[in-house]
């Protein structure tokens, strides 16, 4: 087994669970392996979960404390020289998702993202084509950096080790970082490490029993169910195409929460579609949920039936007004 830079960053001066699934990974793989952090805190963060870990590393202050590309390219790119392993384990975020191809690329190393699987001779499992290939491969070129998609394995218990040599890194940018600004004007409500993908179709736009639509209740019950739960709020395509037809139409839905397809496939441990038929939600979108329910009013529903676990044959308004007050 060739020895591994497990590299990782901080948020808000902790490990993320992404981060720590990484460091499982590389634990589970019995070799040796360094550890290095980047971010604010990365010196303590470092030390609280360097436990087996040959060297540890660390870059920090103000300058790293935030995600930036040339900052972070020049940490990373420092951290992996220091430590020269042949392998590199990082976690898929978006920070180094921008930050490592270049670093691969400087390094003159080999890089593969959406890794899902690593064996200790040296085979990556990853996913092609909006995950719909898994494939599995090795690779000659060396230092070989994956970035392991969040999600794929279970997390370490941080176990305290050695201190970090705490590297000097200079690096000059002309980019100030000002502050991050969402898509959504209001709140987020994709939470990609929520146990729950709440998933919402074009049902609830639609005409009800009554012969309306409902579109402010339905608004006001699944955001409260987001809120109250906070589980990560998915839709399906024609609920988030509404908008473009000038139909009713729930604001606080972008493309960035539509599933399946030609929307994203989250991984959380469960499911819960409501007023939803479409394939590409059930069938793509929910590809790696572990446990699936749905409501649907309509007992025929081919693809809930097909691919949920549970269908309660029910009208969702009833269910979450009921679910919000057992709640
Ligand atoms: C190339 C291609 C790519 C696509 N990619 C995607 C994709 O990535 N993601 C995606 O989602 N779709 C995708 N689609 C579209 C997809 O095929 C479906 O058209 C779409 O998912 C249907 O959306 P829906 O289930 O929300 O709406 P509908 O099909 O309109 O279903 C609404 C459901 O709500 C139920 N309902 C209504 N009122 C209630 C109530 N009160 N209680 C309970 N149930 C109720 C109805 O019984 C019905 O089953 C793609 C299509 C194509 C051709």
């Amino acid at each position: 087994m060739e020895k591994i830079l497990v590299l990782l960053h901080t948020v808000d001066g902790a490990l993320p669970r992404a981060a720590l699934e990484v460091l499982g990974l590389a634990r589970r793989l019995g070799g040796e392996f360094d550890l290095a952090v980047l971010g604010a805190g990365a010196a303590s963060a470092a030390q609280q979960a360097s436990g087996g870990a040959s060297k540890c590393l660390a870059v920090e202050g103000d300058a790293f404390s935030v995600s930036r590309y040339a900052t972070d390219a020049a940490a990373c790119e420092a951290l992996i020289r220091a430590s020269g392993a042949p392998l590199v384990l990082a976690p898929g975020t978006m920070r180094f998702h921008r930050a490592l191809p270049g670093v691969a690329e400087r390094l003159s190393a080999a890089i593969d993202t959406h890794v899902v699987s690593f064996t200790p001779d040296g085979v990556a499992g990853r996913w092609f084509y909006r995950q719909r290939i898994e494939a599995t491969l090795r690779r000659q070129a060396r230092p070989w950096v994956l970035l392991v998609e969040p999600g794929s394995e279970a997390p370490a218990e941080p176990a305290a080790g050695a201190a970090p040599e705490v590297l000097d890194v200079a690096c000059d940018t002309r980019t100030a970082v000002e502050g991050q600004s969402a898509p959504l004007a209001g709140e987020q409500t994709i939470r990609p490490d929520a146990p729950l993908l709440f998933v919402a179709g074009a049902g609830w736009t639609k005409k009800q029993k009554d012969g309306a639509v409902h579109t402010d209740e339905a608004a006001g019950l699944i955001l409260d169910f987001v809120r109250r739960t906070q589980c990560s709020l998915g839709s399906s395509k024609s609920l988030v195409d509404l908008s473009g037809e000038g139909q009713a139409v729930l604001p606080f839905l972008t493309h960035l929460h539509q599933v399946g397809q030609t929307g994203s496939s989250p991984r959380h441990r469960k499911g819960l579609a409501t007023c939803c038929h479409g394939e590409e939600p059930h069938v793509v979108g929910w590809r790696f949920i572990q446990e699936r329910r749905a409501v649907n009013l309509d007992p025929n529903c081919g693809w809930t039936r097909g691919k949920a676990d549970v269908v309660y044959v029910a009208d969702a308004f009833e269910v979450m007004r009921e679910l919000l007050r057992l709640l």
